[in-house]
Formats: C-alpha cells, structure tokens, sequence
C-alpha cells in the first residue's frame, strides 16, 4: 500500500520551477503558511545543473540573465548569489548559403542590400510590437489581422531579400524554438515587446544572454527551497485538484493538501494533465490545448580549455545550415575546462530528438568541427538535454500560441478558476518566457491569491 500523508496549509503551490518557489517565497514573508508540490525529484523545472567529475556545473536549462531582469536579479542579491559576464571577445562566426563569414561586433557582414532589408524588417517589428498592450493582447489595433497569420506568412510578404527571410527565420528558431510557421505574428510581436525589443532578446553584450549566475542559475531554486524548508514536497507529481465552498484539496502522489488557494505553476500545456473537480471552464482547457511548448536540445562539449580563444575566436556560432544554428562558448568564468554550447531548436530539435544520444553527439560534434577544427570533435565529456523528452516540462523555452490562439482564447490566461490561481513564466507580461517572467507570474499570483484570502494583503509586484 502506497504511503499517504496529508498536510494543511493556507495557499498550496502546484510546481518548484521558479515561478512556484518565488509565489511561495512571497507569501511566507507575509504570514502565509504554504505547501510548494513538485513533480519531481529536485527544484528548478526549466533550469538545472548537471555537473561534471571535476565539479563544474554545466546549466541544462535556463542560464542567462540580461538587463531590465529587474525581479531575478534582485532575488539573486537577497539569495547572496553574484553573476559574471558571458564570453563575448573576438572573432564570432555566421555560416550563411553554405560560407562561415567572420565578424566582430553585433551585425555579421553580409551584403548591403541584405544588411538594409534586416535592419528596415527589426525597425518595422519592434514598432508593430509596441503597440502590443502587455496586459491584453487580444486588444492590440490589429490583433485579429496579426493573430490571423503566422510569422512565415508575413516573412513571405514583407521581407525583400533571401538573407534577410533565412536571418529572420534563425531568430525565430533561437528565440521561440519553433519554426516561424508554427507561431501567429501577435504572439511574436507580443513576445518581442515583452522582452523589450529584438536587440534586447537577442544580443550578449546587452541583452538577455548578458550574465551568467556563479555556480548555475539552479542555486537560485535550491536557494529559494532551503529558506522554504519542508514546505516543499518533492517527488509529488500532483495528479487532482478539487474545489470545495471553503478550499481546495490538492491530490499527489502519496501525499493530500487541503488548503485555502491553490496556485499552480506549471506551463499551461502541463496545466490541463492534472484533473479538475469541477473541471476547468471550456475556454481555459481550449486555451492550454494551444499553449504548446518550443523544442530545444541543449548540448555541450567539454574539453581540457578553450582551445578556440588561441585563435581568436569568441566560440560563437549562428548558421543557417545548422543543425546546430546557434552556439556560444558556455566555459565557467577561469576558462577550465572549455565548454562549447550548441541548441538544437525548432524542427531541428523535433528530428534529432528521434534519434540515440551517441548519434546525436556526433551529429553535433561534426558541426563544432566545422567551426573550430578537428581538435572539436574530441571533447572529454559530452552533456544535453532534450527538454521535449522531460515529462515534467515537455518543451521549452517557453510556450507560443498559433493563429487565433490570443485573440480566441487570451482572456483566459492569468483568470483564476474559482480558488485556483496560475502561475509560470508563460502567465508573465514582462519577460515572458524567461526566468525573470516565472519569478514576476509568481510574484503576481502570490499576491492574487493572498488578496483573495484576506481582501487586504499584497505581498508580491
Ligand atoms: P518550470 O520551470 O517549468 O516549473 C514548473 C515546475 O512544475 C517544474 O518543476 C515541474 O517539474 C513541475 N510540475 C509540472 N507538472 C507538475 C505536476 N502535475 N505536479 C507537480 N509538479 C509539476 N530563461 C532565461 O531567462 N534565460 C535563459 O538563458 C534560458 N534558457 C533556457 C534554456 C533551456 C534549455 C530551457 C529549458 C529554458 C530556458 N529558459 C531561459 C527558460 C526558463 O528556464 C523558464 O522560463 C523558467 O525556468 C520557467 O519557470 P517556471 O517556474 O515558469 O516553469
């Protein structure tokens, strides 16, 4: 017989990701006695460090922190963590129609025609994007002309030449991890303005890949969990959530909560796999049945060091051949051991994903080589992760909406059900998708529900 054991508390929180442990974090500070239930065996969800026999933690997951990340990174002063700069010296690479072009700098070189299309395409996307209203989408002057087409349509239309389509469609693979046919343009320009602009979510200098966290960005979980205590439950895959007139009962695996709220924190697609009593209004389930997740495999190769700084090159890679299209050089801040960072994304991710990791490793590892030499094919360790493959999370970054899934079902969102509250970086205005979006949707869920309880308390922004 499995063992059973309950617990009572005021707001139970459904998933440690960030979101979860931030809601939790939150409502502690204020009085509130809550119970953190996790899937699985560790905290962190989308962000975790796998390490390597000399220590090194390798981030298989979320890694980065940039600029206007306010929330994370003055949750990582409070938790006495610090950041370091990502490497971002000399030459970079840009593999476009079949030729590695070297640059320094943000803009590869490409021809000026190229150049100018991009520019004028970047310009015209951010300017669409601000007219997003954050809040509400659905609202936007045009949501229902830019929600009733993808992001390939409106590439085949308005941008002029073949460099600029194939730039256009390598930003949305490394961004979104989907193909630009999978996404409406409204989430995209959502998306863009949420992030506050193409060059904010895509460069390193000054943008989201900016900083990395010392000793891996999963502390900020593990750290959040050890000021929570034995408030988290792990190993809890939490499978029914049941509504009474005074509060709800959560039901996991060998363990029952009743408590007042319930937030739960998990990407919406997961969302809808946890049964409801009541069920979930029609057009909250129709919502999560279109919140599908990205696809990503994150790989790196680990070697004695970074043998490619001796030529000058700062281990970044984007290429439209792929099928590795985005690589940077993920080493810790003294250089040793060398770590090379590859994404799978989009349907590269969905193909490869089918194959062993052995085959996979050389598929990858071929295309190091292609970039740095021979000596990349070598490496002393090989490490990924397809986050597809993860029950708990299948998929990443984040989640997207197809055509007409804002404008037909957005309203939906961030409504609690009754006593339930939802949480997780896809709930988030600012920054959804990123770290720094779970920790504000937990913030902002974790002052819902304590409003809720109390019609008077606000502990998070
Ligand atoms: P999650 O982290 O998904 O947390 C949800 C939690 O709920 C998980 O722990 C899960 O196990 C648990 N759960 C699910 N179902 C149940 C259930 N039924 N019962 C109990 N528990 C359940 N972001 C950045 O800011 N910078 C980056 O550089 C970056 N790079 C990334 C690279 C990769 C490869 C990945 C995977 C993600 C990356 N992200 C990055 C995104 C970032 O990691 C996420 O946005 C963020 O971690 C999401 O946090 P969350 O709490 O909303 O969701």
């Amino acid at each position: 017989m499995v063992d059973q054991r309950s617990r009572v508390c005021d707001v139970a929180v459904v998933g440690a990701g960030f979101a979860g442990l931030a809601a939790a974090r939150a409502l502690t500070a204020h009085g509130h006695a809550t119970t953190v239930i996790e899937a699985r065996d560790r905290v962190g969800g989308r962000v975790h460090n796998e390490h390597l026999p000399c220590g090194t933690a390798l981030e298989v997951g979320g890694q980065w922190l940039g600029p206007t990340q306010d929330a994370v990174l003055e949750l990582l002063g409070e938790l006495g963590l610090a950041t370091y700069d990502t490497y971002d010296e000399g030459v970079k690479l840009f593999e476009f129609h079949g030729q590695i072009h070297r640059y320094r700098g943000t803009i590869p070189r490409l021809n000026p025609l190229t150049l100018a299309d991009i520019a004028q395409t970047q310009l015209r996307l951010d300017r669409m994007a601000r007219r997003i209203p954050l809040d509400a989408p659905w609202n936007a002057p045009r949501a229902h002309r830019w929600d009733s087409e993808t992001f390939a349509s409106w590439i085949r239309r308005n941008v002029r030449t073949a460099g600029g389509r194939a730039y256009f469609t390598l930003i949305c693979e490394a961004v979104w991890a989907v193909a630009p046919s999978d996404l409406s343009l409204l989430h995209l320009l959502f998306y863009i303005h949420s992030g506050g602009g193409i060059d904010r979510l895509i460069s390193t200098s000054d943008g989201a890949q900016r900083w990395r966290v010392t000793g891996g960005t999963q502390r900020i979980a593990e750290r959040m969990a050890a000021e929570l205590g034995d408030a988290v439950e792990l190993g809890r895959p939490v499978r029914r959530i049941a509504q009474h007139h005074n509060g709800v009962t959560v039901d996991a695996d060998g363990l029952q909560v009743q408590a007042n709220r319930v937030i739960v924190a998990v990407p919406p697609a997961l969302s809808v796999r946890i049964a409801y009593d009541p069920p979930l209004p029609g057009y909250r389930d129709q919502l999560c049945q279109r919140y599908a997740q990205g696809s990503v495999i994150k790989c790196m190769a680990v070697y004695p060091e970074p043998f490619w700084r001796d030529d000058g090159l700062a281990g970044q890679i984007t290429s439209d051949n792929g099928p590795v299209k985005v690589g940077f050089d993920n080493s810790p801040p003294d250089g040793k051991p060398g770590v090379l960072l590859g994404f799978l994304e989009g349907n590269q991710a969905r193909e490869l994903a089918r194959l062993d990791t052995a085959m996979r490793r050389t598929i990858v590892l071929d295309c190091f080589s292609r970039f740095f030499g021979p000596r990349a094919s070598n490496p002393e360790h090989y490490v990924e992760r397809s986050w597809a493959d993860e029950e708990w999370s299948r998929g990443c970054y984040g989640g997207f909406l197809p055509p007409g899934g804002w404008t037909a079902h957005g309203p939906a969102l961030r409504e609690p059900a009754g006593r339930i509250h939802w949480a997780g970086t896809e709930t988030a205005t600012r920054w959804n998708g990123y770290m720094e979006g779970a920790v504000r949707s937990g913030y902002r869920a974790a002052s819902e529900a304590a409003a809720a309880r109390s019609g008077i308390q606000h502990p998070g922004r």
